[in-house]
């Protein structure tokens, strides 16, 4: 079954991202469906939906003072960082307040999404074949994991090796010995996990990384951060380096690799049970993999540890497996979109949550899913200002690392610094005349009901 519609605007995903623009469209009267594989709302926080990487003791990494959508805070008698639990009914209690669930169709995978006679032909689960004039994909950068290559030579392991999306619960440790492969935040948390629960416990880090703990002074991290001097980059690497070591001192003493590039030169590793758990000695720090060999793991530095489980927390490809691959351009597989939100190759095309930053990600979400509806919006109504808007897409290319020269990796190839989007946010409305996001901004959205006109 084939239908026509003009002048409205896909959303694929009901994540977090998906949830701010069917916001957004909707407080500036933009025509959209949204699109959602799953039976609900909430994206990788619904431990139910199939594929997610969460697991049952995963809190925030943010802080809850920093990270809600705007207008709309998180409930007062929620702790400095919510469970897994607490956020996902945040994001239903968001839903519903917005009255966001009617616009959504659950339990519907976009399968395919081609560009044809300047409209998006977007093929459904259910086989039916809509058109869009714009179309946002909001599916998410952790759902397609990745393993190392030794991970996948396993013939000779008698143990069991899987990637992290696949681990729930720390009863799954009990009885046996666990490596957990990689040291981004899940690795962190899981291993701790596996440090409380399990035989034995070990952490396989290719590089050292800058513990930052979760609380500094009383206060989260984030919230300590954002209410210091606001220093210039380079002296506030030197001071907070200064701060961790009077907190955590020389980490080498736990096992740890000294780290070999400063503070804030990749993406921090907020944790305060890391060092507990090698302190105690309930977990252990070994080197880069070099392979699987019987009942053991093999290292690169020689040793070798009897290992029952492998996990890999080694990440996940960004992959956006419905659209062609022209339709972006990318950078070290990553997409490399202007703005973060904005493909270079196709003004009808957008995109959103593809991207890694240093700070809770849902205000600038509300802040970028504003942006697009109103590029949208310019399309729709005002060439001029789209023209001035396209201009700037293809002319600017802003440099987002605040200052920061962040090792060389995959991951940190497209990696923004938050306070460098925030201020490219700003510098865009202001060369477009588009206001800022103040209190109230998204107010009017709770009493716009039923369909915008297309
Ligand atoms: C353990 C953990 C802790 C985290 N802590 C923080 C934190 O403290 N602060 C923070 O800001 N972020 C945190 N994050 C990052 C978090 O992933 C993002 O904040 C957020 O979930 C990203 O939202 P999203 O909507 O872009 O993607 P997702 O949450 O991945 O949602 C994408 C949605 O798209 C759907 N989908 C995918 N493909 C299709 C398709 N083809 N058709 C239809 N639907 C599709 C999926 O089912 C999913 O519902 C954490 C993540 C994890 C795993």
């Amino acid at each position: 079954m084939t239908s026509t519609t003009s002048n409205r605007a896909c959303i694929i995903g009901a994540g977090p991202g998906g949830l701010a623009l069917a916001r957004a469209f909707k407080n500036l009267g933009i025509a959209f469906d949204v699109f959602e594989r799953h039976s609900e709302v909430g994206g990788v926080w619904d431990i139910e939906n199939p594929g997610t990487p969460m697991y049952a003791s995963a809190h925030f990494i943010s802080s809850k003072t920093l990270s809600y959508f705007s207008d709309f805070p998180m409930p007062e008698s929620y702790p400095d960082y919510p469970s897994n639990r607490e956020i996902f009914d945040y994001m239903k209690s968001f839903a519903a307040e917005y009255g966001l669930k009617e616009h959504i169709t659950f339990n519907t995978e976009v399968t395919a999404a081609e560009f044809t006679n300047d409209q998006w032909a977007i093929t459904l689960s259910n086989g039916e074949v809509k058109h869009y004039r714009w179309m946002v994909c909001a599916t998410g950068t952790t759902w397609h994991p990745k393993m190392p290559a030794w991970a996948t030579e396993t013939s000779t392991f008698t143990g069991e090796v899987r990637h992290a999306n696949t681990y729930r619960h720390m009863d799954e440790f009990r009885g046996k010995t666990v490596l957990v492969v990689g040291a981004g935040n899940s690795g962190c948390d899981i291993v701790c996990d596996a440090a409380t629960a399990g035989d034995g416990a070990f952490l396989s880090l290719r590089r050292g990384y800058h513990f930052i703990p979760k609380h500094i002074m009383g206060k989260p991290a984030d919230v300590f951060g954002d209410e210091g001097p606001h220093l210039p980059m380079w002296l506030a690497q030197r001071v907070f380096a200064g701060l961790l070591r009077f907190i955590n001192g020389d980490i080498t003493r736990f096992g740890l690799p000294k780290p070999d590039h400063k503070l804030f030169e990749s993406h921090p590793i907020v944790n305060s049970q890391v060092l507990h758990c090698l302190g105690h000695g309930d977990l252990i720090a070994k080197g880069d993999v070099e392979r699987l060999d019987g009942k053991d793991v093999l290292f690169k530095d020689g040793s070798r540890e009897q290992v029952d489980l492998v996990l890999c927390a080694t990440g996940y490809d960004w992959i956006i497996p419905y659209v062609d691959t022209n339709q972006f351009s990318w950078k070290n597989a990553r997409p490399d979109n202007h703005l973060h939100m904005f493909s270079r190759a196709n003004q009808q095309l957008f995109a959103l949550g593809f991207t890694e930053t240093n700070g809770g990600i849902y205000k600038l979400f509300d802040g970028m899913a504003d942006i697009i509806g109103r590029a949208i919006l310019a399309q729709r109504d005002d060439a001029a200002a789209w023209n001035k808007l396209s201009t700037r897409i293809h002319e600017h290319t802003p440099n987002l690392s605040g200052g920061v020269k962040y090792i060389e990796s995959e991951r940190h190839a497209t990696y923004a610094n938050v306070d460098a989007l925030k201020s490219e946010f700003k510098k865009l409305r202001k060369h477009m005349g588009w206001q800022e996001l103040q209190m109230g901004y998204f107010d009017s959205a709770k009493s716009k009901c039923g369909a915008a006109s297309e």
